[in-house]
């Protein structure tokens, strides 16, 4: 059996972003990933611009920045009845596809002395802090962090997680599409009954493309041409695009798309990212939690004065602040006659519009 101070359990953004902090803090640190990087991720590939100071910190950012990727000055929202508003955003944010944003993160853990182990389920933890994966045995002698996403073994194999509260219907399908020349800098949301569809251009080629349907759309699962006709085709503002339904990749789907917060942390168990708490996705927050969680437990491993109570403090008190819109927006997405009446509203009032960017993408430091 191998130790070492800190074991890692995914390799995804918040995985990747936890094993490099512990290891520039002069750990010993293990991450085990289920797949071979690259490996495409089921995501609207929209990097939040608050994501930067933490890759920044990391000393990643020129390294991401330098990957091919479209920066992105505006939101577009579009209702099924073709009412169109504009939301500037604050600049810095950009679509990467996460194939090539996870694989920077996880290169650069290798680089800070991370021991990576790829293709290495981890099948169960320990209360001794074991880590039991289908290669062999491993103890974690401070820590470890659950960084395995949105079905986390880790929170499961822990009991730290809290069972959904209600029923959450919907269905994600994403994949990309060849992107029509017309596709500009802003990320685009087109609404229809039953759902959205948000897309954005990632490259010059490809067009991510992200549909989020109730379980009607989602019979369609393994037809293109009829998923677009019976979702997001409603929406005229979309159908004007012309993005033929032909995927460059497989189409993949992911429930359920947001969740409670699972219990942060217990007896050196740290959850970060999606393993802590899935949020709704088109406010395209995900990474930044995962960051933002990453870099807090990274922190509080091995601290006196940072201990698992703060962590426990710290990402409820991040959640909250930046959720709250999140989940204000998710009511209006899924009903049609609210976005109806908010749409032409935002469009009037400039300023509203200013404030809900400003929530969901303004500088976090102001929100502490
Ligand atoms: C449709 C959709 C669109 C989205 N769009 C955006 C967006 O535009 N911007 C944004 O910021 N967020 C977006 N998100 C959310 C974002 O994808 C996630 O929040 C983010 O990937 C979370 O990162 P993570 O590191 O916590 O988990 P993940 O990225 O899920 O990484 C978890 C890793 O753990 C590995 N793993 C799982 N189980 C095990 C195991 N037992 N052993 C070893 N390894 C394991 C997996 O292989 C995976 O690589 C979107 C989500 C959805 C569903």
């Amino acid at each position: 059996m191998s130790d070492f101070d800190v074991i890692v359990v995914g390799g995804g953004p918040g995985g990747a972003t936890a094993a490099a902090l512990c290891a520039r803090r002069g750990f010993r640190v293990a991450l085990f990933e289920h797949s071979r990087f690259p490996r495409h991720k089921v995501c609207g590939d929209v990097i939040n611009p608050n994501c930067w100071p933490v890759l920044e910190k990391l000393g990643v950012a020129e390294g991401i920045r330098a990957l091919p990727h479209h920066d992105i000055d505006a939101a577009l929202f579009a209702t099924p009845v073709g009412g169109v508003v504009n939301v500037p955003m604050p600049c810095g944010a950009v679509a990467i596809r996460r194939s090539l944003f996870d694989q920077a993160l996880l290169e650069h853990a290798r680089t800070c002395g991370v021991q990576v182990f790829e293709d290495e389920t981890v099948h169960e933890i320990t209360p001794e802090k074991r880590v039991l994966t289908g290669m062999g045995c491993y103890r974690a002698r401070k820590a470890i962090i659950g960084a395995d996403g949105r079905h986390s073994m880790t929170a499961r194999s822990t009991g730290l997680v809290r069972k959904p509260r209600g029923v959450n219907g919907h269905i994600a399908f994403q994949a990309h599409f060849r992107a029509p020349p017309a596709l500009d800098r802003r990320v685009q949301l087109h609404l229809f009954r039953g759902g959205y569809c948000g897309l954005v251009r990632v490259d010059a080629e490809r067009v991510n493309l992200c549909i989020v349907t109730d379980r009607s759309g989602a019979r369609f699962h393994n037809d293109c041409e009829a998923l677009f006709g019976h979702t997001v085709r409603q929406n005229p503002h979309f159908r004007n695009l012309g993005i033929e339904p032909e995927p460059l990749e497989p189409l993949q789907s992911v429930h359920p798309l947001r969740g409670p917060m699972n219990a942060p942390a217990r007896n050196g168990v740290f959850l970060v990212g999606d393993a802590l708490r899935i949020m709704e996705p088109f406010t395209g927050q995900g990474i930044l939690f995962a960051l933002r969680t990453a870099e807090i437990a990274a922190e509080s491993i091995g601290s006196p004065s940072q201990s698992e109570r703060s962590y426990v403090a710290n990402v409820t008190t991040l959640y909250q602040q930046r959720g709250r819109t999140n989940e204000w927006l998710r009511r209006v997405m899924y009903r049609e006659q609210a976005a109806r009446v908010i749409i032409p509203l935002v469009r009037r009032l400039p300023a509203l519009a200013r404030w809900l960017a400003d929530n969901v993408l303004g500088e976090e430091r102001r929100f502490r």
